[in-house]
């Protein structure tokens, strides 16, 4: 096949993918380009554990969030072009390591090749989806089988919010049902007894700066609608990066007052998972990744 037509995700581009390049809003082509393969140890503690995660950073990305911390490969696509065998050897070298599962970062515009490569060499560790949210449920639905867990955010809840940070005003209309999709095949979450997650889906929620009252309502709507199905991650470690100094805003830290009115919430309505600190807002966590 030399191209394809694409409609993976929300976008619904109808746009050409050939080999090395692609006419759609993310940009890529057909084989996966690829900006770093290596453990990482900065994932919540039941995907990292101790021996780390197996990351698969992919180049490229369906949302265009200005605060991104991988801008330089999420919009600039920095990266590796490879094959679907390079990407099987890395799963490999990833395994020989001891990392705790295989994740994939912001793989929704590979998902064909993922299918084709997974369906090829399952790995004996769990497969993770790592993804901004923005999905459409009849695509994450053919990864069933493949994934053991999905690890999605849920970033808005509001369509004015989700178009002027994220270029994507329908994101709710598709994030919700996309994750119904991952509950339903993964089931609620199971961890085994060293702490390491089996299989299940975490949601993650990153709290911006004023903008609280969007992160309650999302935390209100996870509890609504997935109850303890689902585990839920509160990240209170932005860092204004990408272009968020055109949004004044959110062009900063959240304060402490800001993530304790959220964590509030997150606590009295019960939720389940896990709640990062204040103070693992570093650039520092940011990994190094490859420019080509
Ligand atoms: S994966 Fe890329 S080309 Fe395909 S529909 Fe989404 S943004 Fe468009």
């Amino acid at each position: 096949m030399n191209s394809y037509t694409c409609t993976l995700c929300p976008r619904n581009c109808n746009a050409e993918r050939y080999e090395t390049e692609g006419r759609g809003f993310c940009g890529m082509g057909m084989l996966p380009k690829i900006a770093r393969i290596a453990p990482h140890f900065w994932e919540e503690p039941c995907i990292s554990g101790t021996m780390g995660s197996g990351t698969i950073f992919f180049s490229g990305c369906v949302l265009s969030c200005v605060f991104c911390q991988n801008y330089t490969i999420s919009r600039q696509h920095h990266g590796r072009i490879m094959t679907e065998e390079e990407l099987i050897e890395g799963v490999k070298s990833l395994e020989a390591q001891g990392v705790h599962n295989i994740n994939l970062v912001s793989p929704t515009p590979y998902i064909e090749t993922i299918i084709r490569c997974f369906t090829k060499y399952k790995p004996s560790i769990p497969v993770v989806y790592n993804t901004g949210g923005y999905e459409k449920a009849e695509t994450i639905r053919r990864l069933e089988g493949i994934v053991d867990i999905y690890l999605p955010d849920m970033k808005y809840i509001r369509p004015d919010l989700s178009k002027k940070y994220s270029a994507a005003e329908n994101y709710l209309e598709y994030a919700l049902p996309a994750i119904k999709e991952m509950v339903r095949q993964t089931g609620k979450p199971v961890i085994d007894d060293e702490g390491i997650m089996q299989k299940g889906t975490v949601v993650r929620h990153l709290i911006l700066p004023q903008n609280t009252k969007n992160s309650i309502a999302v935390l209100e709507l996870l509890k609504e609608e997935f109850g303890d199905g689902i585990l839920v991650s509160l990240m209170g470690q932005y860092i204004p990066m990408g272009r968020a100094e055109e949004h004044p805003e959110i062009n900063r830290r959240i304060t402490p007052r800001e993530y304790s009115k959220v964590l509030d919430v997150y606590e009295g309505l019960g939720l389940d998972g896990f709640v990062q600190e204040l103070s693992s807002a570093k650039k520092a966590y940011v990994p190094d990744f490859w420019d080509k």
